[in-house]
């Protein structure tokens, strides 16, 4: 029966450290950090990402502000509120709470953020940056998941690590990180195109599904006693819960569970850890920023 990594106290130990890094930051006589989040829409997934950012950052000793438009807002009404955060020397970290409405290309907005302020890293500099190894702000959820894997002294140097999706957001960002000097791993990305996807996933001594459909690994295409990360965050209808639905991963849960060595829960797992990395982000941001 695998072991569980746990996302919660995981999470909850970066916020620890994150605030002790913040209380002597203020105590040599900085201001907080600033994070500035710009939300489009009433998208109510969207709106409760930032409502847990802000109530985050809030714990650590990190200021936010949520700047909110409506739906309709014009995209180069969206690139002035960016280029003014970008100008603004108050401010350390400008997110923008993606997904953005069909109207807005959502690449121009992105590569309209100041590189020093891009906490979610993102833009194409900060992407550079990671795949040559140079300091750069790392996405938060790939970032997220090596923390949990550091800190849980899995090791990660020449294991076979297998990335099923490859969004620029997690799997190609989990892909550099793994392939840095620092991690050592023998990385394999796969796809929708990928030829016999289980003779792959079978290998993997490290497993991270960023899919994003329910149960998509089952228990057949995971190697016994292997790293399993699950990134997918899914709904699936259910009557028995008040809102109607419940959330589950792209991994097949009790079933990789009882061959796996380690697993993260959905929920409870990665989600939590993306949470916190940004918070590790904004701090950065801030301290760069200052000099
Ligand atoms: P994308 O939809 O951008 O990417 C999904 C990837 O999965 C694509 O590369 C796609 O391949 C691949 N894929 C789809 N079907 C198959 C298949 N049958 N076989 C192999 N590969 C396949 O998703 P994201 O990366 O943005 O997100 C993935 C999941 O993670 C989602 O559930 C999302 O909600 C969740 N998520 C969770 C986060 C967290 O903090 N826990 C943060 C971000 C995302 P192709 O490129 O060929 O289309």
């Amino acid at each position: 029966m695998a072991q569980r990594l746990d996302g919660k106290a995981l999470a909850q130990a970066v916020r620890t450290d994150v605030r002790q890094e913040i209380t002597a930051w203020r105590d040599a006589g900085h201001r907080p950090p600033m994070l500035k989040v710009v939300l489009i829409g009433d998208h109510p997934a969207s709106a409760a990402y930032v409502r847990g950012k802000e109530k985050d950052a809030a714990e650590v000793g990190i200021d936010t502000e949520t700047l909110r438009y409506p739906e309709s807002i014009a995209e180069d009404e969206l690139l002035d509120v960016v280029q003014a955060l970008n100008a603004d020397a108050a401010v350390d970290g400008v997110l923008v709470q993606l997904p953005l409405p069909d109207h807005i290309n959502e690449q121009r907005v992105i590569h309209a953020i100041d590189p020093a302020k891009d906490v979610d890293g993102f833009h194409p500099e900060n992407m550079g940056r990671l795949l040559i190894g140079d300091p750069a702000f790392i996405p938060a959820t790939p970032y997220g998941i090596l923390e949990m894997l550091k800190r849980s002294d899995i090791a990660t140097e020449g294991q076979r690590a297998v990335i099923v999706g490859r969004s620029n957001i997690v799997g190609k960002p989990m892909a550099a990180l793994l392939l840095q000097r620092t991690a050592n791993a023998t990385v394999t990305v796969c796809h929708s195109r990928t030829r016999n996807l289980s003779a792959h996933t079978q290998a993997a001594d490290i497993l991270v599904a960023a899919v994003g459909r329910a149960g998509f690994i089952t228990a057949d295409m995971v190697k016994e006693g292997a790293v399993v990360i699950d990134v997918g965050i899914n709904r699936v209808d259910d009557p028995s819960r008040e809102r109607g639905y419940r959330l589950v991963g792209d991994v097949d849960f009790e079933p990789v569970a009882e061959k796996a060595g380690w697993i993260t829960p959905v929920p409870g797992g990665v989600g939590l850890m993306t949470r916190a990395m940004l918070l590790v982000n904004t701090l950065h941001a801030a301290k760069q920023h200052a000099g």
